[in-house]
């Protein structure tokens, strides 16, 4: 701990940290005060989208007109 002098309210206190000259030390009391004074960040909402109705339906048709086409072309290898 160091002792340091409250920049606020001149008490004479000990902070954690080796207080900076230049820089204003407070004191617990006068710390906790300025931090409560902060004010608090709000809780962001994050809109969830609800309506996520992304079914991608595969035609099953197409599959069945590409086996067709090899039928087609065995088809084709006839004898003359
Ligand atoms: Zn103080």
């Amino acid at each position: 701990m160091f002792k340091a002098v409250c920049s606020d309210c001149g008490k004479e206190c000990e902070v954690p940290f080796k207080p900076v000259e230049g820089r204003p030390v407070f004191c617990k009391e006068c710390y906790m005060k300025k931090i409560g004074k902060e004010p608090r960040a709000p809780r962001e909402e994050m809109p969830m989208p609800k309506e996520t109705k992304a079914v991608k339906k595969v035609p099953e048709e197409e599959a069945e007109a590409e086996s067709e086409e090899t039928e087609e072309f065995k088809e084709s290898e006839e004898e003359l």
